[in-house]
């Protein structure tokens, strides 16, 4: 069954188009991945999908989980079951970690828990992911490491359990231990979840141990291919430059 259906989605900032006539469906529990050189808009169609009131759509629809979205806010989008990782994720000052989560938790009728059970499960996906039980006291993400941050996100993947986690270059910027344990973080989400992805990455490597299912190339806001996993292998030996002719001689 399809989880998410974008149909002709043209979207930007007040004053500058970006996205431009975007047609992408991901199938419940897929994983798909998008790829485009820096400024192709990669982010920007997480973010517009996510619903960041930053962005406006100027024409076409977002379906979810069978649901126009398009109108939607953020927050019911999150609860409606996506996920969004964020390149930068936000500090917030005054927040403990683990407070954080169990808000955010207890928000969702089907995770609500008691405080007994929610602290099993913390305790449990951080030891998968290698988190000191003193980050849960900290507030959340001031301070962190890059690589903090991106095991933080992790956690809140694996306690969220969305339908849909879009992941914006999660794996940039990190040393190969903190890369492993986000790689693991993903493969448990797969697994333990049956969650799709829509993976934005320069990072074949992070990708060969996921079963890709399908592959998309964003060139200047516009999506100019689309296809299975060996998409990706034949982009990192050619790069983009065949696509990038394609836009110009539609412009
Ligand atoms: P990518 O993630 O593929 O590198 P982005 O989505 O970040 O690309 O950016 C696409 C283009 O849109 C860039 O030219 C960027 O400067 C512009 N852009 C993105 N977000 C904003 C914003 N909030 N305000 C102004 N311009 C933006
Ligand atoms: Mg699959
Ligand atoms: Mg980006």
């Amino acid at each position: 069954a399809q989880l998410l259906t974008i149909n002709g989605l043209s979207a930007g900032t007040e004053d500058k188009p970006i996205l431009h006539n975007i047609d992408l469906s991901v199938g419940t529990g897929e994983t798909h991945v998008l790829m485009g050189p820096n400024g192709a808009g990669k982010s920007t169609l997480g973010h517009v999908i996510m619903g960041d009131p930053a962005y406006q759509v100027t024409s076409g629809a977002i379906e979810f989980d069978g649901e126009d979205v398009t109108q939607k806010g953020a927050d019911k989008r999150s609860l409606a079951g996506i996920f969004l990782s964020y390149q930068a994720p936000v500090e917030v000052p005054g927040v403990p970690l683990y407070s954080f989560l169990r808000t955010i938790c207890q928000m969702r009728p089907e995770l609500k828990t008691t405080a007994r059970k929610f602290r099993q499960r913390v305790a449990k996906i951080s030891e998968q992911l290698e988190i000191d039980d003193s980050f849960l006291t900290r507030e959340l993400n001031v301070g962190f490491s890059g690589g903090e941050k991106k095991k933080i996100e992790m956690l809140q993947l694996l306690l969220l359990r969305p339908k849909l986690a879009i992941l914006d270059e999660t794996d940039s910027g990190l040393d190969v231990d903190a890369l492993q344990i986000v790689s693991r973080g993903i493969e448990a989400y797969r697994a333990d979840c049956d969650g799709a992805l829509l993976m934005i990455t320069h990072n074949t490597r992070i990708l060969e141990k996921l079963s890709v299912d399908r592959t998309h190339v964003m060139v200047k806001g516009n999506l100019v291919a689309e296809g299975p996993a060996s998409l990706i292998d034949d982009i990192d030996a050619n790069g983009f430059g065949r696509f990038e002719g394609a836009v110009e001689k539609d412009e």
